[in-house]
């Protein structure tokens, strides 16, 4: 049976029609059912030694296309339903994007999970399935709201395994229930992202937005991820979840091991657990308590197998971020934990007399990071920069003790996602110009360099670049009921909302540049400023840097003298479908965090895939981008990240001087409160921000905004430069090819991981 009639007996068995009479509803139901018995006749990826990639989130975006692309059916798929009067995209638009991730971290675990596969690699992520996930953003009076995103339909891509395991809290039993989603490598085997859940959640118990009885918790357990990703640690329910996340993960481990006839006591051998920042850190002990206590281990035994199999990947240096959670909370949630995790703290206390490395501190908090350095193998930071400052600064303590163990990973995204499925015809329109082996081979793409001067490839990168916007603009038309200028530059910022991304600099240069235009000075290229951001509910000055954004959206937009030569939008709700159709359609990529802050940042690296130019601090992976295009190809401003930790050491940071001292930082900041701004803004978010600006900025906004300014508006001015722009544009595209997480994977398989 060929592809068509194969989903024409799928939807004739289902409503009793074909393809052309179907729905695209009930097209989309009889596609799924179709990618889904492809992908479980695909053979699974295997070998001796096998990963578990463990983690919280799992930021996976719509499967529909993606997985369409990597068994190698887009194209026949799409030309069928348009042979049958339907178009693949309405379909795509039907799915609902799954909702287990907050973003960076989480989407990194999805790129690596597509990696993993296509590089033929046994390798599974194992997860939580969260029934209402990270919440939905809607914009109330300029707020932001929360509200559940019920994302789980009855037919999806969840499939039921009728794998359960009893978790213990202390005297409370809870059992788990496992739903499997398949995996497939970009033409190769299959994997599983495991998701557990708990038998008798029950959705009922939310009422009003996402709040919800957090005491009951057989009711409650996976209902919500915790939106709180770097700020503000979270309370006992989010130890429920890790330990609900870990007991469950130890166990699935320990069966396959034992299905597949393995050696527990050569565990090592056959298993690396990649751990994904500390919250899934308790796997550690919790693969001790199983060992002696059901397997026959002693205590030595286990914490020396379990310390071989286990490796931490540190996420960020935000010392509010690592997570410490008081013992008496742990006791609480899962006694069981305590006399394994006492255990491991006092032969530390032996060995190493110095405070900073201990696992319980004086305070009587269990530090997670300092039991994944001790009893794991390998601690890898996510780009050089970040590694670098955590080996001389962060965990100097320990990288003296663990020389070895410490190594960076730059982090990757997917190109099956951020090119081929998001930018169908830049992909097309490489493999015209250089093959197709860039797909499989990412560093091919450097073979566009050699086009550097074709006129005709130059033409058509603009080309592609102008049609993707159009594509963009449409969707906010119809999202937002914003009418953008695709003449315009789009210079776009989307990431979630933090203090140490500075949202709120590129809202300064925003107020700076209407107060310009309103003086006569104008734009000789419109300006389209585009954000994207949910904050943690928790958060109140990122609430308030939203509500400003929104306030400068409703001045700047509705001021019949400015808006011809500059807009500002913030999208609602960003997320993985917002990030594909924005990111195609960039100019200029803002990623303009406080140097030392941002790990490594992946969106920087999608947005240079598609072709962006990046305007960005000396951070994360900014400063691998740097190196790769050179200084002609990116626009680098603001301190480094050593003048910032000097900063943050000597306590000289005040921001007062920086707003006194010049009267282009102070008629910005003073916008802010300002009668134009209170107007359409709310006083008390408001005047909290510009107090927070003035008196603390802990994350030194006003430090960069000059040179900021300088160097943003010299961007908007090489862009009136066509053909500098085009080239600009190419020359990031073909040294992307470093950021495949491909390369990344390869790595963590080539240090860490081991497998065959
Ligand atoms: C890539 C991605 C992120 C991470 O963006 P950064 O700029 O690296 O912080 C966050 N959210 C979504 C939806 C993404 O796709």
């Amino acid at each position: 049976m060929n592809l068509e009639q194969q989903l024409n007996e799928i939807t004739g068995k289902a409503c009793g029609k074909n393809i052309a009479n179907c729905t695209d509803a009930q097209l989309y139901n009889g596609v799924l059912q179709l990618v889904k018995e492809k992908m479980q006749q695909t053979p699974a990826n295997t070998g001796d030694k096998k990963v578990y990639y463990i983690s919280m989130e799992f930021l996976i975006g719509k499967l529909l296309s993606n997985n369409l692309i990597n068994l190698g059916i887009y194209e026949e798929l799409n030309q069928i339903l348009e042979a049958n009067g339907k178009q693949l995209s309405d379909i795509e638009e039907l799915e609902p994007e799954p909702s287990l991730g907050n973003g960076g971290l989480g989407r990194l675990a999805a790129c690596f999970l597509d990696s993993i596969a296509s590089l033929g690699l046994p390798g599974d992520g194992i997860g939580l399935n969260y029934h209402f996930g990270l919440f939905k953003q809607v914009f109330e009076e300029r707020l932001q709201k929360a509200e559940k995103n019920d994302w789980i339909e009855d037919k999806s891509w969840l499939n039921q395994t009728g794998t359960t395991f009893e978790v213990a809290f202390g005297k409370k039993k809870v059992k788990s229930v496992l739903y499997d989603i398949d995996v497939i490598g970009y033409e190769n085997g299959l994997n599983k992202l495991h998701l557990f859940d708990i038998e008798t959640i029950d959705e009922d118990l939310v009422k009003e937005g996402i709040s919800f009885d957090k005491e009951a918790i057989e009711k409650n357990l996976t209902l919500f991820l915790y939106p709180d990703d770097s700020d503000e640690a979270g309370n006992l329910l989010r130890i429920y979840q890790e330990y609900f996340l870990v007991s469950n993960g130890a166990q699935l481990i320990l069966k396959e091991v034992k299905e597949k006839g393995q050696d527990i006591h050569k565990l090592h051998q056959h298993v690396a657990i990649q751990i994904n920042d500390t919250h899934p850190t308790l796997v550690i002990p919790e693969l001790i308590r199983i060992l002696t206590t059901r397997e026959g281990f002693t205590m030595d035994e286990a914490i020396d197998v379990v310390s071989k199999t286990c490796a931490y990947t540190n996420h960020t240096i935000l010392a509010e971020a690592l997570e410490k959670w008081p013992l008496s909370y742990i006791e609480k949630v899962v006694p069981q934990m305590v006399p394994i995790i006492k255990e491991l703290s006092a032969r530390v206390a032996k060995k190493y007399k110095d405070e900073k490395v201990q696992i319980i501190d004086k305070d009587q908090k269990v530090h997670m990071a300092h039991i994944d350095i001790h009893y794991g193998y390998s601690v890898n930071g996510v780009a050089a920069i970040h590694t670098d400052i955590l080996k001389e600064s962060e965990l100097n303590h320990f990288y003296k003790i663990y020389p070895e163990k410490f190594n960076n990973k730059t982090n990757g995204i997917t190109f099956r996602r951020w090119l081929l499925s998001c930018n169908r015809e830049l992909a097309a329109f490489l493999t015209e110009t250089i093959g197709d082996g860039y797909k499989k081979n990412a560093d091919e793409l450097e073979k566009l360099l050699a086009k550097k001067d074709d006129q005709a490839v130059l033409d058509k990168l603009y080309e592609i670049k102008k049609h993707k916007k159009a594509e963009l603009a449409a969707y906010v038309q119809e999202k937002e009921g914003v009418t953008l200028d695709t003449n315009s530059i789009f210079d776009i910022q989307v990431k979630r909302l933090h203090e140490y991304k500075r949202q709120q600099m590129n809202a300064l240069y925003i107020i700076h540049k209407y107060l310009e235009i309103k003086g006569g000075k104008k734009p000789t290229t419109p300006l389209t400023f585009i954000f994207g951001a949910k904050a943690a509910p928790a958060y109140v000055i990122a609430q308030d840097i939203i509500h400003l954004l929104l306030v400068l959206s409703e001045i700047v937009n509705n001021d019949p003298a400015v808006s011809p030569y500059m807009k500002v939008l913030m999208v609602e709700n960003y997320n993985v479908t917002y990030a594909e159709k924005l990111i195609p359609a960039c100019d200029i990529s803002e990623q303009i965090s406080l140097a030392s802050k941002e790990a490594s940042g992946t969106g920087n690296m999608k947005f240079m895939l598609n072709g962006a130019v990046t305007l960005g601090t000396s951070d994360g992976a900014n400063v691998e981008i740097h190196q790769l295009v050179g200084d002609d190809n990116i626009y680098i401003f603001g301190e480094k990240s050593d003048t910032v930790i000097e900063h943050y050491a000597k306590a000289d940071y005040v921001s007062k001087d920086y707003y006194s001292k010049s009267p282009v930082i102070k008629r910005a900041v003073d916008f802010i409160v300002s009668k134009e701004a209170l107007k359409v803004g709310k006083k008390e978010n408001l005047e909290r921000l510009y107090k927070e600006l003035l008196n603390k900025d802990w994350f030194m906004t006003l430090l960069d905004l000059e040179d900021y300014i300088k160097v943003k508006d010299q961007a908007f001015a090489d862009y009136e430069n066509q053909q500098k722009w085009k080239k600009m544009m190419l020359v990031n595209i073909a040294k992307a090819g470093f950021f495949s997480s491909d390369r990344t994977i390869a790595e963590y398989n080539r240090d860490i991981w081991k497998l065959k």
